[in-house]
């Protein structure tokens, strides 16, 4: 038998999301759960696979097999394509393995034309039916138009407009049957104008080119974003459901509606969720109509809600996870079109999980799997100042739709906000309502406000699903797009003012609002430590100063694995003396100069020291070029000269002699302490010193220091560096009669010293794996370069992720990987850990988990991640054994 690619609903089952895609498997599941779902087939993933592999073709037994299935569907729903006496209409809709909320779109309506709906209404006269009829079909040319061949939806909203303007009315409700034909006339029109041939009026035309379409948006624009924003491989492909139309819009017995079987927001227990009567589908999602909430379909339709609940009920138990579901109700009769886990906060994730678990339905190591370790982010940021919120007074209120405290300047389009981010603003995005292409600017903004739309919105389920805060739904917002302005209860903004909005609240205020630090309390609290008691891999943090090393250890940081020292060299007087030291001639005056830093670096150890009580910390030798630290501009240089007491052109011939070609690949890392030993002598002094110290007021620390030279390639270049440490710590621990330990490191960022680690690791107490500069050696080109040519990769699928934010496995991994082994088998007690971005990554942390390193040092604010991360895969490699 030929392969399958087609596969009717009553086939399937919830385990074949790989195969039919997410919403595929799960019509299937609630089919094979007795439940009321339009009977329909799912085209599979591999036939999207074949399709690309085809050269964009749907290949003649797909086709053959699709109309099999065509055939089966129209048998069980007792109705035909493109009949006039008794006609199937369908929807086409994308279904991909994750959910892709709103990146792709649906068709519905689909076997509509001028013999269906003579038919439809040959039968059926009444004046409402009619005008339903004639509103599907100018639906469908209108969805069709835009999905399938590009021919824009906003070109026919025009023509709406200008109908509803002829006949003076605000509203498509006041538009009546006339008008609706009326409006299916001009649309064909239109089409045949902009397209230069007739509308499809064949059902399989219609079909056959409505699945190439899904196929193709696989490879659009935002569907490539948001996979690479998500981590969703391309080779995965979309599957397509077609799927009998039931029709929410038939009469005011009818409706459609979108709910959750907990607050996606809070994670409340009671069904949440929205519903417009007499419409489809997306008007709820659209956000055009405002819906009720779903507990008053229960007086609407009680029968019908009863149903509802119950469904709604009994999916959750069954997935045991909070359920998305989207229902249809035709007539007074319930279909469900849908459902998936939900997307929500991570406040409601983390509440979700841990009632679930409390609730006896899954257990701890299943909730510690249910939160998306990125998400806690949202967690950790800032909230408004009580205080100050309390005393600000909102000038509006819409719906709060997803939470977090958001404060910025105000800009109106998702292209401003991407660029005034880029330039380091912050800002809040203010839109009607949002669309899919306004996915990056959303993204960049620290906060979202729409004027339209419900908590079911494209805004509302897209900032949930990024932790973005956004506040929807404010209809008193009267808008002024063109002037770059909008009014609210009098106040008028424009662009570039300061706002702030509450998610959690809904309100909106004229004004910043000053936010303070998070904190790991109550059902965070609890789930970390769940988490904590699983993992194996140790998360440190990269920390310079005492205030990052306080808020890293309030996060749950284990220790500092990087501190690097050049960053305590640019505060007030100190960077004076640092230009000392590079304009001295002699190793004398540059003993001078690094004899003023060595106090202010010795304060700066024992500061951390203290805030560290006792956990350990890494402390890197300079490592950046030193150009970094001389002025580059005339009159600064000229300023320097004056402070250091030489002449201009001899200030200017130093800063000459330090310029490089390349400096990512200079004199830098290791390199300054083999040129300069005194550098190494004084940071060794300054490390040593500060240990030495704070041991002194509290022995209970036993601090161990733990020093790392930067940048090696080659052990000698190591030894030579590590001999100088020594010499100088053995003197000042013996002369301060203390027996302390101290353990002398590299860190492995050089493909070179990968490839020799076995060499490396006789001198070297610990690794730490450099991943930003080792990625940037791997790939031969550098972090701050790569933004100009990477864009190109990404659309040809050269590369689908930024190799600096996801750590390369393929290629930098095996290095890593290489190195770990040749470590281990020289040093088998060695300490392995990294300290690249990526030490916050999920999947990086995985496979740092994967290959046995010992720990991951990140940022602060992914402290709480890199925790997640690492349990999760500790419990998913115990699931797998
Ligand atoms: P998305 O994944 O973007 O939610 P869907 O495929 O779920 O897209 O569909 C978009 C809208 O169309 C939803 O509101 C859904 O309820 C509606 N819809 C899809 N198929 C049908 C159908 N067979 N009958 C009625 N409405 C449908
Ligand atoms: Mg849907
Ligand atoms: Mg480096």
């Amino acid at each position: 038998m030929s392969h399958k690619y087609v596969y009717l609903f009553s086939e399937g089952n919830g385990s074949m999301r790989e195969l039919l895609g997410g919403k595929g498997a799960n019509l299937a599941e609630m089919t094979v759960l007795g439940m009321p779902v339009p009977q329909g087939f799912t085209v599979s993933t591999e036939a999207c696979t074949r399709y690309y592999e085809d050269g964009k073709k749907i290949a003649p037994e797909i086709e053959e097999e699709i109309y099999a299935n065509l055939a089966k569907m129209e048998e069980i729903n007792g109705k035909k394509f493109g009949d006039k006496e008794n006609p199937l209409l369908v929807s086409v809709r994308s279904g991909a393995r994750a959910s892709m909320p709103g990146m792709m779109d649906t068709i519905l309506n689909l076997g509509l034309n001028d013999d269906v709906v003579a038919g439809m209404i040959a039968k059926n006269s009444d004046i409402k039916f009619v005008r339903f009829v004639y509103d599907s079909y100018r639906r469908f040319i209108q969805m069709f138009s835009d999905v399938v061949m590009g021919l824009a939806k906003s070109t026919f909203e025009v023509i709406i407009d200008e109908v509803k303007e002829k006949k003076g009315v605000k509203n498509d409700i006041d538009l009546d049957a006339d008008d609706m034909k009326e409006l299916v006339k001009l649309f064909k029109a239109h089409y045949k104008k902009e397209m230069g041939e007739d509308f499809p009026s064949d059902p399989k035309t219609q079909l056959m080119e409505s699945v190439k379409a899904v196929f193709r948006s696989w490879d659009n624009p935002r569907a490539n974003v948001y996979r690479r924003m998500n981590e969703i491989p391309y080779s995965w492909g979309t599957a397509v459901n077609v799927q009998p139309m039931v029709f929410g819009n038939l009469n005011e017995n009818s409706g459609t509606g979108v709910a959750f079987t907990r607050d996606p927001a809070t994670g409340e227990r009671a069904l949440f969720g929205e519903y417009l009567i007499n419409a489809q589908g997306e008007d709820v999602v659209a956000g055009i109509r405002t819906p009720s909430h779903i507990s008053k379909l229960a007086e609407d339709m009680p029968e019908v809600y009863k149903q509802f609940a119950d469904i709604a009920n009994r999916l959750e138990e069954h997935y045991a996870d909070m359920q998305d579901m989207e229902f249809t109700i035709e007539n007074g009769k319930l279909y469900m079109l849908q459902t998936r886990n939900g997307k929500r906060t991570a406040a409601a994730a983390l509440k979700i999980a841990v009632d679930l678990v409390d609730e006896g339905k899954i257990s701890e190591d299943t909730a510690v799997l249910r939160v998306e370790p990125k998400q806690l982010d949202a967690l950790l940021h800032p909230q408004f100042d009580a205080k100050a919120l309390k005393a600000a007074k909102a000038i509006g209120k819409g719906l709060a739709a997803s939470p977090g405290a958001a404060c910025g300047k105000v800009v109106f389009t998702a292209e401003d906000a991407k660029a005034w981010h880029e330039n380091g603003e912050k800002v809040v995005l203010v839109r009607l309502e949002t669309s899919p292409e306004d996915i990056e600017g959303m993204a960049a903004a620290e906060g979202i406000l729409t004027v339209r739309g419900g908590m079911t919105s494209h805004a509302a389920v897209v900032a949930r699903g990024m932790g973005t805060c956004c506040v929807s739904g404010c209809g008193d917002i009267k808008m002024n797009e063109e002037a770059k302005e909008f009014e609210l209860a009098g106040h008028v903004i424009k662009e570039g003012d300061y706002i702030s909005i509450d998610g959690s609240t809904g309100n909106i205020y004229g004004e910043a609002i000053p936010t303070v630090a998070a904190s790991i309390s109550g059902d965070f609290d609890r789930f970390m430590k769940w988490a904590d008691a699983r993992r194996t891999l140790k998360v440190r943090t990269n920390a310079d100063t005492p205030r990052d090393a306080a808020q890293a250890v309030a996060f749950g940081a284990e220790g500092i694995g990087l501190c690097r020292t050049e960053h305590m060299f640019f505060e007030g007087d100190r960077i004076k003396a640092i230009r000392e030291m590079i304009v001295a001639k002699t190793p004398e005056a540059r003993k001078a100069a690094l004899d003023k830093i060595l106090p202010y670096q010795q304060g700066d150890f024992e500061a951390m020291y203290r805030v560290l009580e006792g956990r350990p910390m890494t402390v890197r030798f300079l490592d950046p070029p030193l150009h970094e630290f001389v002025p580059q501009k005339e009159e600064d240089i000229v300023e320097l000269a004056g402070e250091l007491k030489i002449s201009v052109d001899e200030l200017k011939a130093v800063i000459a002699g330090l310029h490089e070609f390349n400096p990512m690949m200079g004199h830098r890392g290791c390199r300054l302490a083999v040129t300069y030993p005194e550098i190494a002598e004084m940071q060794t002094t300054a490390v040593i010193n500060a240990a030495l110290a704070v041991n002194k007021e509290h022995p209970e620390y036993n601090i161990v220091p733990e020093i790392m030279i930067p940048l090696v390639g080659e052990v000698k270049e190591l030894k030579f560096v590590k001999d100088i440490v020594t010499s100088t710590a053995d003197k000042l621990i013996a002369a301060a009669g203390s027996d302390m330990k101290y353990h002398v490191g590299t860190m492995i960022e050089i493909p070179r010293a990968a490839l020799l680690a076995d060499e490396i690791a006789k001198e070297a107490e610990f690794f730490s794996f450099g991943t930003n500069d080792l990625t940037q050696m791997t790939f031969g080109f550098s972090r701050d370069d790569a933004g100009k040519f990477l864009d190109a990769y990404y659309e040809n699928k050269i590369y689908e992720n930024d190799p600096f934010a996801r750590l390369d496995q393929n290629g930098v991994g095996k290095l890593i990987k290489m190195a770990a082994e040749g470590g281990r088998k020289t040093r088998p007690d060695i300490k392995l850990g990294i300290c690249g971005e990526h030490g916050g990554d999920p999947t990086s942390v995985e496979f740092c988990h994967n290959i046995g390193l010992n720990y991951v040092s990140c940022s602060p604010f992914r402290v709480p991640i890199a925790r997640l991360a690492a349990a999760q895969a500790a419990i998913k490699e115990k699931n797998a054994k």
